[in-house]
């Protein structure tokens, strides 16, 4: 049985002060028994969200990693600086960092070991345009972008990690994938993780859907076999929204 992973995806939204009035408000509710809520805060709320959910389950994450663990790289902060945070999580090749930020395949891979070698856990991001999607070459581009993610990555840390398939179209626009094409993608993507490691850790590795996700509509997802959690934007950043996702 694969724990269902609820996790928010703050991108940069709120200051010291507001995140700190929202995790007050998602503590102030409860969590549904079983499920593992996780909270992707901007670098500057790290350290004090640790301390904010510090008498509860809630896991924190970050948002990018650089691959090398020091050096000349203004701006940018290594996987040995969010292991001294005690990140639980960190969030890598989440498509507005592909589209705005020249993440690449290349990249991504460098990133996701280097998270692995500091212990955190990668929340590995996939998807396709609605360009993509329309040519039908959407399959082949998620498929490749997992082969590539998880080139070199030791077996043994691969069924622990997490993969949020996040179609580009569904990301904050209201549009969400229907269930079944969500469904189907992350089927996919169990199946790439098989034919290039094994069925057991195909098996253990969570998936989540990412992209409008919504109180309506976290049911209906989180039904799906192959569908083990969400990542979620707009909705993560309101408690009462993101409590009803924590306990769909
Ligand atoms: P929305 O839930 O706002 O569509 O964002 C999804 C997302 O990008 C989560 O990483």
């Amino acid at each position: 049985m694969r724990t269902p992973i609820i996790a928010g995806n703050w991108k940069m939204n709120n200051t010291i002060a507001q995140g700190k009035r929202l995790i007050e408000e998602i503590k102030s509710g409860k969590i549904k028994e079983g499920v593992e809520a996780v909270l992707c805060v901007p670098y500057t709320l790290i350290q004090g969200a640790k301390g904010y959910v510090e008498d509860t389950d809630i896991k924190i994450g970050a948002q990018n990693v650089h691959w090398e663990e020091n050096g000349a790289f203004t701006g940018e902060v290594s996987p040995v600086m969010l292991k001294e945070l005690e990140v639980d999580y960190v969030i890598i090749g989440h498509s507005e960092r592909r589209q705005y930020f020249n993440e690449t395949d290349k990249t991504v891979n460098l990133k996701v070991k280097a998270a692995i070698k500091e212990g955190i856990t990668p929340i590995v991001c996939v998807g396709e345009t609605l360009e993509q999607r329309e040519e039908g070459v959407h399959i082949d581009l998620v498929k490749n972008q997992v082969i590539e993610a998880f080139e070199g990555v030791v077996e043994e840390a691969v069924a622990n990690l997490v993969i949020a398939y996040e179609p580009i179209w569904a990301i904050g626009t209201g549009k969400t994938a229907t269930s079944d094409q969500a469904e189907e993608m992350c089927r996919l993507i169990r199946e790439t993780i098989e034919s290039i490691y094994d069925i057991k850790t195909a098996q253990a590795v969570r998936i989540q859907y990412g992209g409008s996700v919504k109180p309506d509509n976290i049911v209906e997802l989180m039904e799906k076999e192959n569908i083990d959690g969400a990542l979620v934007g707009g909705a993560s950043l309101k408690a009462e929204d993101f409590l009803k996702l924590l306990n769909y």
